[in-house]
C-alpha cells in the first residue's frame, strides 16, 4: 500500500484553506455578543470588499441554494413573471425555484455545455415588457460554461427587471462588476472559491432590489432579507442562531483573498483552467463547454467507449482524490475538474499527470507527461521569470 492523501479536486466542496479551520476552534463564542457581532460586521466588511460592491451584503446559515432560494421569496409576488436561463443541472434548479413559487416563468434553454446568449435574454425582455427579473447563472458549474453577465446586466438595467446572478461558482473565477454592471442580487457559497466548509450562503441586494422588496409579497419567513438586515444595521447581529464557526473561518479565508487580491484569485483559477483545457487537448481529449468555457471548473468527455466513473473511481481509487462525474444525463460522459479557491499549479501538475495513468490503465493512448507539459508550459508562460537575454 502507498500513502494517498485525501484530495478534495471538486467544484465545491473545494479545498479548505488551513488557517480558516484553524480559526474554527475558537467558536466557543456566544452570538448575542459584541465579540461575534464585531466578528460578524468585519465578515461583512471583507466580503463587500472582494465582491467589490457597495450594495448591501448579507449572509445566511445555509448553503448556496438558499440563498437562490430567498433571492425569489424576498423580491417577487405570486405569478410575477420571470426570465429563467438554464443551461445545466444549476439553471434548472432555478425552473424549479420559480415553480415552486408560483412564478410565471420564460424559460430560456440552452443544451448542456453552450450557454444562454446574451441577446436571447434582450429579446426575451422585448417580449416581455412585464418582465420582472432574469435568474441566470454566472457560472454553471454541471458544464463548466460561463454566461456573459456584463452583456445581460446591461439589457436588463435598461427595464424595470432585476438581475439575478447565481455567481456560487462565479465569484472568486470571473470578473463580476456587480455596481458597474448592475447586478442586483449576486449569490455566494462559503463552499466555493471561498476556501471554507459549506454551511454559509450570501447576497449582495442592490438598492433597486430594495424598492421591489417593499412591495413583493411572497411568503417568507426564516429567509427575511429585510428583517435580517434590520439586525444587522441595528449591531445585533443575525436575525436567527448565526454559524458562528463558519463566519471565523470565512474571516480568515477573506483576510487571505484580501491579500492575495481578488483579481490574483480570479487570475489564478483562470490559469489552471486553460493548463487543464491544454492538457486536455494534449491529451486528445475533449471538452464539453467547447464555446465558453468557466474558469471554477473543467467538463471534459471521457474518450469514446469509456465511462467517465471509471475515471472518477480511478482518482479515487489510486489516489485517493475525488473528482466530480457528470450530473443527471451527463453522468458517465464527463468528468469535472475544479480551480476555484484554493488550488495550484503544485496540484494541477499531480491531477494531469494522474488523469494520464488512470487514461493509460484504461485502454487510451496517452504519452506520459504531455498533459503535465501542457500545465507547465501555462505556467511557465505567465508565472516564471523570463530568462535575460545574453
Ligand atoms: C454549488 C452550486 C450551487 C449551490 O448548491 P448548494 O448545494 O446549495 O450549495 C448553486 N449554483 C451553482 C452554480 C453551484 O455551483
Amino acid at each position: 500500500m502507498h500513502i494517498k492523501k485525501q484530495r478534495l479536486l471538486t467544484p465545491g466542496p473545494t479545498p479548505l484553506f488551513p488557517p480558516a479551520l484553524h480559526a474554527m476552534m475558537a467558536s466557543d463564542i456566544h452570538h448575542r455578543t459584541q465579540d461575534f457581532v464585531k466578528i460578524q460586521g468585519q465578515a461583512l466588511a471583507s466580503l463587500k470588499e472582494v465582491m467589490g460592491t457597495s450594495n448591501d451584503v448579507l449572509i445566511l446559515v445555509s448553503s448556496g441554494s438558499g440563498a437562490m432560494e430567498a433571492s425569489a421569496s424576498n423580491f417577487f409576488s405570486q405569478g410575477d413573471k420571470v426570465i429563467v436561463c438554464t443551461a445545466g443541472k444549476f439553471g434548472e434548479r432555478w425552473v424549479e425555484i420559480a415553480k415552486a413559487f408560483s412564478l410565471n416563468a420564460v424559460v430560456l434553454q440552452s443544451e448542456y455545455g453552450d450557454v444562454v446568449n446574451p441577446a436571447r435574454v434582450e429579446a426575451a425582455l422585448k417580449e416581455n415588457p412585464d418582465a420582472k427579473g432574469v435568474f441566470v447563472q454566472a457560472s454553471e458549474t454541471s458544464t463548466g460554461a460561463m454566461h456573459d453577465i456584463q452583456a445581460m446586466a446591461a439589457a436588463v438595467k435598461r427595464t424595470d427587471a432585476l438581475l439575478i446572478v447565481d455567481a456560487i461558482t462565479g465569484l472568486g473565477t470571473m470578473p463580476l462588476d456587480i455596481d458597474g454592471w448592475g447586478i442586483d442580487i449576486c449569490i455566494g457559497g462559503s463552499q466555493k472559491a471561498f476556501m471554507i466548509p459549506p454551511g454559509l450562503a450570501f447576497l449582495s441586494i442592490s438598492s433597486k432590489a430594495w424598492e421591489r422588496n417593499a412591495s413583493a409579497t411572497l411568503p417568507r419567513f426564516y429567509f427575511d432579507l429585510k428583517k435580517e438586515k434590520k439586525m444587522v444595521d441595528k449591531g445585533e447581529g443575525s436575525s436567527w442562531t448565526p454559524n458562528t464557526s463558519l463566519i471565523i473561518a470565512l474571516n480568515a479565508a477573506l483576510d487571505y483573498i484580501k491579500q492575495l487580491g481578488m483579481p490574483k484569485l480570479i487570475e489564478n483559477a483562470q490559469l489552471l483552467a486553460k493548463g487543464t483545457r491544454e492538457a486536455a487537448r494534449a491529451l486528445g481529449l475533449e471538452l464539453f463547454a467547447k464555446e465558453h468555457p468557466g474558469s471554477s471548473v473543467t467538463a471534459i468527455k471521457a474518450p469514446a467507449g469509456m465511462d467517465s466513473g471509471v475515471i472518477v473511481k480511478g482518482f479515487r481509487t489510486n489516489f485517493g482524490a475525488v473528482i466530480a462525474n457528470g450530473q443527471g444525463s451527463m453522468k458517465g460522459q464527463i468528468f469535472r475538474m475544479a480551480h476555484l479557491g484554493y488550488f495550484d499549479f503544485a496540484d494541477m501538475f499531480a491531477v494531469i499527470a494522474a488523469l494520464e495513468l488512470i487514461l493509460h490503465a484504461n485502454g487510451h493512448k496517452v504519452e506520459f507527461g504531455s498533459g503535465v507539459a501542457a500545465v507547465q508550459r501555462v505556467y511557465a508562460e505567465a508565472a516564471l521569470p523570463q530568462p535575460v537575454k545574453a
